[in-house]
């Protein structure tokens, strides 16, 4: 470690404590897809006070932080990340209230959704196979089988940075409404504004349990049976298009299984690039713009990356 690098450290340490700062950490271990490059630095903060002043002493020190959910939906470059990655899984508290729960950004999406189901609650079922944190699902509006996040969410917790009176930039909190969020297609404000998603409250439905159990069984199997879920991957890599079916496409671009470096078009979901074993980013995203020049070329139709690409080019 450098000497500034051994300052930087220490001092997000007095925050957030000794065990919980790494540095030089490999990004593959906390992706999804097990690809990208060292974080500089990677903190955990265990409560929301640790949170606000990493995030403080980011804005006073003019540091780039990146707020780091289950890393499910993300690309990390092979350079990786000349930044302060702020790891949420440690945020990770939820309870229940009459018929709604409130979940930190860290929560499980899972675990919620299925803890949900054992309150005889019903609404979350569609993210049952969707493996994010509830901050990077609010930040995606995440969704499946015609559910999503903006179906369920009533209000969220964040930080919103802002100027005071001097000049200087502040984490203040504040809360959003289910409107304010200005939800569409895998889209929330949190894509627009540098806010950090703190806490969200869902409205669920009290239901039978066991109806809620099969829905979600159902789906459970829907998903195994379509999706390479023995690979690694980021889930669906691109948005889909109106009027297409973005699998089916690739499909008849005789896509499906191509291979480039580690990295390969599914075999069995076309709309997923999966990691063979030693896939690197750059692979990943030759094999992506393959697909997008691919499909244009015979369809004329453009293809948007749903997943994102973070780190140093
Ligand atoms: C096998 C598989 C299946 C999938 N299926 C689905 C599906 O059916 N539907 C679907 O919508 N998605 C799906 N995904 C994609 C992914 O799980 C979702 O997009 C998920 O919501 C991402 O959450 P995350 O915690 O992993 O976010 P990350 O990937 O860690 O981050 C995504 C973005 O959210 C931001 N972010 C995270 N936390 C915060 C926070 N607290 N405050 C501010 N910004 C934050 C990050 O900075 C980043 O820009 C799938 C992925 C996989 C691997």
């Amino acid at each position: 470690m450098i000497e500034s690098q051994s300052n930087i450290a220490h001092e997000l340490a007095a925050i957030a404590g000794y065990s919980n700062v790494l540095t030089d950490t490999p990004m593959s271990d906390y992706t999804t897809f097990k690809v990208g490059g060292c974080a500089d630095y990677l903190v955990f903060p265990e409560n929301t006070n640790a949170l606000t002043s990493i995030i403080q002493y980011c804005l006073d020190n003019n540091r780039p932080w990146f707020l780091l959910g289950k890393g499910s939906n993300l690309v990390v470059s092979d350079k990786g990340m000349r930044c302060v990655v702020i790891a949420t899984n440690k945020l990770n508290s939820y309870s229940f209230v009459g018929n709604t729960v409130t979940a930190d950004c860290g929560v499980d999406l899972i675990k919620l959704s299925k803890a949900s189901a054992s309150t005889s609650l019903s609404g979350l079922e569609f993210a049952c196979g969707i493996p994010g944190s509830v901050g990077g699902a609010v930040f995606m509006n995440a969704g499946a089988y015609e559910g999503d996040i903006s179906q369920v969410l009533l209000s969220s917790q964040a930080l919103s940075i802002e100027q005071n009176g001097n000049g200087q930039l502040q984490a203040v909190p504040i809360v959003i409404s289910s409107q304010e969020h200005r939800f569409s297609y895998r889209h929330s404000i949190f894509q627009d504004r540098q806010l950090i998603h703190i806490s969200s409250t869902f409205q669920l439905i009290k239901r039978d349990k066991n109806q809620i159990l099969s829905k979600i069984d159902k789906l459970t199997t829907a998903r195994e049976s379509k999706q390479p879920l023995e690979l690694p991957s980021a889930g669906s890599v691109f948005r889909r298009p109106a009027g297409y079916f973005v699998g089916k496409l690739i499909e008849e671009c005789g896509l499906r299984g191509y291979r480039l470096g580690g990295a390969a078009v599914s075999e069995k979901h076309c709309g997923f690039i999966v990691n063979l074993g030693n896939a690197t980013a750059s692979d990943i995203k030759a094999l992506i713009s393959h697909v997008q020049d691919t499909v244009f070329n015979r369809f004329g139709v453009e293809l948007q990356t749903e997943i994102r690409f973070v780190g140093e080019e």
